[in-house]
């Protein structure tokens, strides 16, 4: 019986090692992208702080002086003494070179910067968002920001003060990082990482589902074959693939194995002389006679009785006469082996069927079995115990079971009336 792979077992199995690998990569890639980005957030936090101080310190020492705006028609934004706003050149070199916006703010008004409106023009003059304003104008402390929104776009923004030289804060300096970048950047780097997490999920869960399947169907393989030992089949048989695994499912294999064996033993084996019984001797009968009549072979069909039997158990004993019994089917058990199949049919008497053989040959055969039990001593308790059997045999019609029992068994009786020890065909 093959497996459908459909049993619920299949399912489960899969469910409870495909789910849970799922959910963890999901959550190793939810809190690997969340760290990712907070380090990456970091980074960008550091850069732009250095970048602004480095600034800072910059026109420091290239105009040393204090910040002040000087509002007519136009801004003029200036630095110990010197025009800023005439010359855009060096933010514009700083803003090419580290790719970040700067924008110089004179208090909290935009006063000198890279940032361009959609028309192009500086966006100076405008005011920086109030709580900003507070926080570092007023308490004179740096601040990052992950999300600042200037006309429209989102920026990570560092804004440090900006100190004349007695220390008051003049303004402050903001350097920017369009927060689309940073986030596309985090996006590029974590789509490696999530490709390899799918396809470790999707490799790990194609194992599981082929692994689940083999052995749900090597555990369908048991149950079929359970199955047709509890319907009578004490013949079935069970894949050697299952028998030689080395795990758990090839011990219930073999378990399975050795109860149908036990099993076969108490329905079809005689308990005293381990020969097929009459039911297991009828079957194989039937057996035989369809295979001859299928394939046109011949068998002959021979029923044999040890002669005075009663006579040996009255002259050494019951126990004595169950291991003569024994000796007896042996010497035939043995003889039978190849060519056929002897079964105690009942009490002292015996079934044999030869196989693929005419009656010439049976009787040459039978002949030699018939010799040897005559000849055969059987030793119990110091004492020698011999005997004769009287056989009846007839060629095998493949068609009717009763008439070759019946035949035989008249020649038998013939056998006996004509003196024992002796064949009649
Ligand atoms: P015949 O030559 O006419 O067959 O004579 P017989 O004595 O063999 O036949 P009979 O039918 O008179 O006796 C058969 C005896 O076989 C009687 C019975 O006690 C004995 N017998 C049958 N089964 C067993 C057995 O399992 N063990 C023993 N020890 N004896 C058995
Ligand atoms: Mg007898
Ligand atoms: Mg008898």
């Amino acid at each position: 019986m093959r497996s459908t792979g459909k049993g619920k077992l299949s399912y489960v199995l899969q469910t409870i090692t495909s789910l849970p690998l799922l959910l963890f990569g999901l959550i190793i890639l939810g809190v690997g992208t969340h760290r990712f980005t907070m380090s990456m957030y970091s980074e960008v936090e550091i850069e732009l702080s250095n970048v602004s101080g480095n600034i800072v310190t910059m026109f420091d020492a290239l105009y040393p002086g204090d910040y002040e705006l000087q509002e007519g028609n136009t801004f003029h934004f200036q630095k110990g003494g010197h025009d800023l706003t005439a010359d855009y050149a060096l933010i514009d070199r700083i803003k090419a070179d580290t790719g970040m916006e700067i924008t110089f703010f004179y208090q909290d008004t935009r006063a000198l910067t890279t940032i361009t409106s959609s028309d192009g023009g500086r966006i100076i003059g405008s005011a920086a968002p109030s709580e900003i304003a507070e926080e570092v104008l007023k308490n004179g402390n740096p601040k990052f920001y992950k999300k600042t929104l200037i006309y429209g776009l989102s920026y990570f923004s560092y804004y440090v003060p900006l100190r004349n030289q007695d220390g008051t804060v003049a303004g402050m300096l903001f350097v920017g990082k369009p927060t689309a970048e940073v986030d596309a950047f985090v996006r590029r780097s974590l789509y490696p990482l999530l490709a390899v997490d799918i396809v470790l999920v999707i490799l790990t869960s194609l194992f599981t589902f082929f692994y689940t399947k083999r052995i749900v169907s090597v555990l369908m393989q048991i149950h079929g074959f359970l199955k047709e030992v509890s319907a009578g089949n004490l013949d079935a048989q069970l894949s050697p693939s299952v028998l030689n695994r080395s795990d758990e499912l090839g011990e219930i294999g073999q378990s399975a194995l050795i109860m149908q064996r036990s099993l076969y033993t108490l329905i079809e084996q005689d308990a005293l002389t381990s020969l097929c019984n009459r039911r297991s001797g009828e079957k194989r009968l039937k057996q035989i006679m369809k295979k001859s009549a299928e394939k046109g072979t011949p068998f002959c069909v021979a029923i044999g009785d040890i002669d005075f039997f009663k006579k040996v158990n009255d002259t050494y004993g019951h126990e004595c006469g169950d291991v003569v019994l024994q000796n007896t089917a042996s010497i035939m058990s043995r003889h039978m082996d190849r060519i056929g199949t002897v079964a105690r049919w009942g009490g002292e008497e015996f079934l044999l069927i030869f196989e693929n053989m005419g009656l010439d040959a049976a009787l040459a055969s039978l002949d030699q079995l018939m010799n040897a039990i005559r000849t055969a001593e059987c030793c119990y308790q110091g004492q020698s115990v011999k005997v004769t059997m009287t056989f009846g045999i007839v060629p095998g019609d493949p068609k009717d079971a009763g008439k070759n029992l019946r035949l035989a068994d008249e020649k038998l009786y013939k056998g006996k009336d004509g003196g024992r020890n002796r064949i009649v065909s």
